[in-house]
């Protein structure tokens, strides 16, 4: 694809005729989890050994996904379950930037529309309204046992003002088989059709996402790579902040005119490694 150019070949040890992997430079690796290091509850082929390499190799490796339905510490569980060593400190969520957001700074009275994990970790930051008619905004995550009576308050909410924070705005979630569920975005598009009221995204592709995982892992982004399955979240969110962007799968439909441009493209997530040279 196109994009910035390969650092020049390392004639010392490569000889004369073999360029450096495109990525050879680079010492911290995101990867997005949900259609990229795995689909629902089964996991990418060859994704336990891609990230042993990377880490064998001396880099950083991170999960950075928009996760809106479950807490960091579920989420590193999973990766140990699905194979993958992990901690709370690798993964990097959407929840943890919103306690960062501008829009919680005054504690304002919340109503949240999202899972009871994470409902915990939102009252943490700001009061919980006892009910909608109370709550100065709509924070929006995906609760898969959402009714349409969670929907009617949530737009109870907007249409008495309030403004909308979505933790994604991912359209749908790639799971096993090949299947899609509905994403934080579907349920985002029905409240805003129904209110007008456009939400502020939390997670990717939200520039101030990426830098907070930057920060974490105190690293540069023009050493750094994003690798997803989306164009809108992970690519465009990666470009934004300067970072090296690597595309895994068919490419998603992009909602974005331009849509955003991949250094790389790559057919599945085995063939990350080779990027690197591993
Ligand atoms: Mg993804």
């Amino acid at each position: 694809m196109t994009g910035e150019p390969s650092p020049p070949p390392n004639t010392a040890t490569a000889g004369a005729t073999a360029p450096s992997p495109p990525l050879a430079d680079v010492d911290t690796v995101y990867l997005d989890l949900d259609g990229c290091v795995w689909f629902g509850d089964r996991l990418a082929d060859d994704a336990t050994a891609l990230v042993d390499g990377l880490r064998t190799s001396g880099r950083r490796v991170g999960f950075l996904t928009n996760t809106s339905n479950a807490a960091p510490d579920q989420v590193a569980a999973k990766l140990r379950r699905l194979g993958i060593a992990a901690t709370v400190d690798d993964v990097i969520m959407p929840i943890e930037a919103l306690a960062a957001h501008p829009w919680l700074r005054a504690r304002p009275r919340v109503w949240f529309l999202g899972p009871p994990q994470l409902r915990r970790a939102v009252a943490e930051l700001t009061p919980i309204a006892a009910t909608p008619d109370e709550a100065e905004l709509l924070v929006l995550g995906r609760d898969p046992s959402m009714t349409y009576g969670d929907l009617a308050d949530a737009l109870q909410v907007l249409t008495r003002g309030a403004r909308m924070l979505a933790l994604n705005v991912d359209p749908r979630l790639p799971v096993e088989g090949g299947r899609m569920l509905p994403g934080t975005g579907a349920i985002a598009a029905a409240l805003t059709h129904a209110s007008g009221v456009v939400p502020e995204v939390v997670g990717k592709p939200a520039a101030v996402f990426f830098e907070t995982a930057l920060r974490r892992f105190g690293a540069s982004a023009g050493r750094a790579v994003i690798v997803g399955d989306t164009l809108d979240a992970d690519i465009a969110g990666g470009l934004s902040v300067g970072m090296r962007t690597v595309l895994v799968g068919a490419a998603s439909p992009s909602a974005r005119d331009p849509a955003p441009v991949p250094h790389h493209h790559v057919r599945v997530l085995a063939d990350v490694g080779g990027l690197f040279g591993l």
